[in-house]
């Protein structure tokens, strides 16, 4: 994976519990996620049940994991927490999913790379509350149905499309996050300042939230940094300027756009006319992995209207060519 400052991919400086948000209340932006979600955890608490199974769905630091540990506490349940690559065998599934107690929340981060032999117990669990264990090997196999308690699955992923049907199928409330408003991030860029102590000027929260690619996580780590150019240049508060100082210095442009972002657009401009362009050259031009092509360049960009995808390829847009400042040719229309 590429070392960027903005991937949106979690590292270790990123656990900063002290930012995240601990309430739905709290919790800026993601409205219509927010509020069904709101009313599906009263309803499951006035009747004293466990809440359906939950699929999120977005581009990862969209904040997933934080609205999973916010329904457990307002549900007032425990929290587990694991992951699809995590867990290598079915008797690693089992050894989690029997230690839960009624209503609590496990959850589930990039469900899609989950093994399948682990997905097919998940199936009963998730839908009887109970395991189907096969115990010993050959003729002496014998199959064993433990019930377990009723649980909520709380899953998170950034490819739906990975998901198999079957399991798709299994969660009662599927919730799509989308990348956050400037006017969202600006909040969130403000309350975390506060929460630093760190002095900022409302545009100087405008500049780091419009540079921070929809993203809280991003949003949080542009902060960080733009605090450490603060600091050392003995500013009273981080305004406009010296967030752009700060930026400009760390390559992220005005729209939000890193080296590797820039790298991808001059490639489809210069080699390939501004596209159409299939994404396996893409990558083997740019030496990155597909996947993190379609998962962390591709979204931001589409989301802004900077390429699109279409069944032959990648295009570049008017505004593409705009932003990185060439001319488009003319059949590129605005
Ligand atoms: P995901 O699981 O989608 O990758 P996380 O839940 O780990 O994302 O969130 C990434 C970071 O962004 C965390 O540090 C979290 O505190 C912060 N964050 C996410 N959503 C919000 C929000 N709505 N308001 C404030 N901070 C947020």
């Amino acid at each position: 994976q590429p070392d960027r400052l903005i991937d949106a991919e979690k590292r270790g400086e990123d656990v900063d519990t002290a930012l995240r948000p601990q309430t739905l209340d709290d919790f800026v932006g993601q409205a219509a996620a927010r509020a069904n979600l709101k009313v599906f955890i009263e309803a499951a608490k006035s009747r004293g049940e466990a809440l359906d199974h939950v699929l999120f769905v977005g581009p990862p630091g969209l904040g997933k994991t934080t609205l999973a540990q916010i329904m457990a506490r307002e549900l007032g349940v425990n929290f587990r927490s694991t992951s699809g690559p995590v867990i290598a065998k079915a008797g690693d599934l089992a050894a989690l999913l029997t230690n839960l107690e009624d209503r609590d929340v496990l959850f589930i981060d990039e469900i899609h790379r989950l093994n399948p032999a682990v997905e097919e117990i998940l199936y009963p669990a998730m839908e009887d509350f109970q395991l189907d264990l096969i115990i010993g090997e050959g003729p002496a196999a014998r199959s064993v149905k433990i019930d377990l308690a009723r649980f909520t699955l709380v899953a998170a992923t950034t490819r739906l499309g990975l998901l198999t049907t079957p399991l798709r199928d299994r969660f009662g409330i599927p919730v799509r996050l989308d990348f956050y408003t400037p006017e969202e991030l600006e909040k969130i860029v403000r309350r975390g300042a506060r929460l630093m102590g760190l002095p900022m000027t409302d545009d100087g929260a405008r500049e780091v939230a419009t540079r921070a690619r929809g993203t809280p996580r991003i949003a949080g780590r542009l902060l960080r940094r733009v605090r450490d150019f603060a600091e050392v240049a003995k500013a009273e508060a981080v305004d406009a300027k010296i967030a752009d100082e700060a930026l400009g210095r760390l390559e992220v442009d005005s729209r939000g756009l890193d080296a590797l972002d820039r790298r991808y657009l001059f490639l489809i401009a210069n080699h390939f006319g501004g596209g159409p362009v299939g994404i396996e050259t893409i990558a083997a031009a740019l030496s990155e992995p597909r996947d993190a092509i379609e998962d962390i360049i591709e979204p931001y960009l589409i989301q802004q209207g900077f390429i699109q995808r279409t069944p032959r390829g990648r295009i570049m847009t008017a505004g593409a060519w705009t932003h990185i400042g060439l001319p488009a040719p003319k059949a590129v229309a605005a």
